[in-house]
């Protein structure tokens, strides 16, 4: 028997950075908002611990070692549940950038702990998996959460947000990652380098953007738009100067908003339709100033068993 479990990745349509607090965190304002380029997980009988395999075009660059998110939250369920050294093997089909501002591994996290409950028939309650998951990341219990939801502190206490109609997207996928840490640390030297200091009692606590919570629901990709924020793009664009050609060309090309995805290098664009983002990716792919750029669609909801 084996379980597949299909898994969102995620765009921030809000990313507010507080200051840099003393445990070395910063406190988050996250709009995350699913999308339905996914990956999937399929966990099924293994002969010793958890072993790992994975395929897509970015595959050779997931680790297949212990530092697998996905071994990690499976190795963390079942210790969980007292299981002694569980014999488990995870097959992901990579569809999310690698290091790209997606949280692709978180996502396969979310999989694998939904995919493992499922194959030893655990019946984990939902809130516990939810625990497991905010142990294993900050981004892991929004992939099972899915649709639109508010973040706050790291980025693990979440609010389900209304949300009106579909949206159409497309993702710029850059050549190579960005290290999330890396461009946390780059707006904390640019807000130095501003003057205006980085820790927590300079910048203020950050809060979800009234204008942003009104235009979800009102279902106008327009009015979307008009409040996409990422604080941590700037650092992006500083760490990856590229990107700003990016953003230009998708924006030329006719995108209705533009803004880096999480910590980059993925740029994420609006459009008003399905066509017009199919559209939009075949220019973004034309203008030499991504590798790949793929049309797609959210909110989707968040990891689910396929049937099967
Ligand atoms: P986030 O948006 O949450 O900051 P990201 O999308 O930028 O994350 P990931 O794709 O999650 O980045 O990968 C970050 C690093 O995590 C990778 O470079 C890789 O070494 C490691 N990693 C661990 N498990 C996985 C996994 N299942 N898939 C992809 N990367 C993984």
């Amino acid at each position: 028997m084996t379980v597949t479990v299909r898994v969102p990745a995620k765009v921030n349509v809000q990313l507010g950075v507080g200051g840099l607090r003393a445990d070395g965190f910063h406190d988050l304002a996250n709009v995350f908002f699913a999308v339905a380029l996914g990956d999937e997980v399929t966990a099924g009988p293994g002969t010793a611990g958890v072993t790992l395999s994975c395929e897509g075009p970015d595959a050779g660059q997931v680790p297949l070692d212990d530092s697998n998110l996905a071994a990690r939250a499976a190795r963390l369920l079942a210790a969980h549940h007292g299981l002694a050294e569980p014999a488990v093997h995870l097959h992901i089909r990579k569809a999310i950038p690698v290091a790209g501002g997606m949280a692709g591994g978180s996502a396969d996290a979310a999989a694998a702990l939904l995919a493992c409950d499922a194959l030893w028939g655990l019946d984990t309650p939902a809130a516990t998996l939810h625990d497991l998951a905010a142990e294993l990341g900050s981004d892991v219990p929004f992939a099972l959460l899915g649709g639109v939801a508010l973040g706050r502190g790291r980025g693990e206490l979440l609010e389900p947000l209304p949300v009106t109609g579909s949206y159409h997207w497309v993702f710029a996928v850059a050549d190579g990652g960005l290290s999330t840490p890396a461009v946390f640390r780059e707006c904390d030297r640019l807000r130095e380098e501003a003057g205006l200091g980085a820790t927590d009692t300079d910048i203020p606590t950050p809060d979800a953007s009234p204008a942003l919570l009104a235009a979800l629901t009102t279902g106008d990709p327009k009015a979307l738009a008009e409040t996409l924020t990422n604080d941590l793009q700037p650092a992006a664009l500083s760490l990856r100067p590229a990107l700003a050609a990016t953003l230009a060309a998708g924006t030329a090309a006719g995108a209705v908003g533009a803004l880096v995805s999480g910590s980059g290098p993925t740029c994420a664009f609006l459009t008003d339709s399905a066509e017009a983002a199919a559209a939009l990716a075949a220019a973004l792919e034309a203008s030499g100033t991504c590798r790949t750029a793929h049309p797609t669609y959210g909110p989707v909801p968040g990891a689910a068993v396929l049937p099967g």
